[in-house]
């Protein structure tokens, strides 16, 4: 798609009402087969802006955004020990509605079911169709209230889906809702708008979260050439208003798993002051198994890219393994 040269491509209202939803022909120009597209959507729907679109290749199927965009038959794979949810996220039971706790000192609230992208590689792909979010002021009242009676929960993760495509009102709601406590270090938001949709970082939003001073955001840059002019220029609007960027790349094959894609990868984060911090060996979910690289080739490329740059621009390897209270070293 061609970007447009009026003011609508830069309003992220227009870019999602604009999101291409099904298989349509549109989608053949960049090498994709009609009929498995269309098997794969129906387990693992589709979803493209506008933005996402222009970024992927018409020369190239195997080329990594496309891979990180568009349906493909790996995932319909059986795979042995791939399961929808290793880390019982969906069945963990939850603390109070839309509210869930893995490690003694942070919660996970759901914020949300939506995201600006679908991810191919995502890990929670069969897991947000009916999510318990926290939708009303009662159930974030009732979120509120059990943190306030756990006194050893100090940083609190917005997460979905995608917390940053409410509306600017309720994404502040939450924030002031859990920032107010005194408990609380750290409001983190995990978010992919910044790289799938990044003028959903408007000024304004960015100013407002900034002056809670306890927000972090930590978003998902997997290639370098995600990082746009415009996913540049919404970090820096996040950095400049005071809040700490992060990234937790996920190692897949094809898209960054050779040192050169790592190495651009994270000197690119680095030069828009955006901190590589992790990068996540794939977690063995159905449906991306096609995307995991081999725990030796995963230590092997750590090893290689730790002499190819310093510590601010190096992540850590790790993966998230069922019941640990930490994430692993690889
Ligand atoms: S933005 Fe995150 S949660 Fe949403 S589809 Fe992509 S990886 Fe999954």
């Amino acid at each position: 798609m061609k970007r447009m040269a009026t003011g609508s491509w830069a309003d992220w209202r227009w870019q999602l009402r604009h999101a291409v939803t099904e298989v349509t022909p549109e989608l053949c120009g960049f090498g994709l087969a009609v009929q498995e597209a269309e098997r794969v959507h129906r387990r693992y729907p589709l979803k493209l802006t506008p933005y996402a679109m222009s970024l992927l290749s018409r020369d190239d199927p195997r080329d990594p955004l496309n891979l990180l965009a568009l349906p493909s038959s790996g995932e319909l794979l059986a795979e042995p020990g791939m399961v929808a949810d290793p880390f019982a996220e969906k069945t963990r039971a939850a603390c109070c509605h839309g509210l869930k706790r893995r490690f003694p000192d942070r919660v996970l609230v759901m914020a949300h079911d939506q995201c600006a992208m679908a991810c191919r590689h995502c890990t929670r792909k069969g897991l947000l169709k009916g999510a318990e979010v926290v939708r009303t002021p009662a159930q974030l009242a009732a979120a509120v209230a059990w943190v306030q009676a756990h006194p050893e929960v100090r940083e609190v993760l917005l997460s979905g889906g995608d917390p940053l495509l409410l509306a600017d009102s309720r994404i502040l709601t939450f924030v002031r809702a859990f920032a107010r406590l005194p408990q609380i270090d750290a409001v983190r938001i995990g978010t992919r708008v910044p790289v799938t949709l990044p003028m959903r970082v408007t000024p304004e939003l960015a100013r407002g979260l900034g002056a809670f001073k306890k927000v972090w955001v930590n978003t998902q840059f997997n290639h370098a050439r995600e990082i746009t002019p415009e996913a540049a220029a919404a970090c820096a609007r996040l950095v400049d208003a005071g809040i700490p960027v992060s990234n937790q790349c996920v190692l897949l094959k094809g898209v960054n798993d050779s040192v050169e894609a790592l190495f651009d990868l994270c000197t690119g984060l680095q030069r828009i002051r955006v901190r590589p911090y992790y990068v996540f060996q794939c977690d063995p979910v159905a449906g991306i198994a096609h995307f995991r690289v081999p725990l030796r080739r995963a230590r092997r490329l750590e090893r290689e890219l730790a002499v190819r740059v310093g510590g601010l621009a190096l992540p850590r390897f790790v993966m998230d393994l069922p019941g640990s209270l930490r994430k692993t070293p690889i």
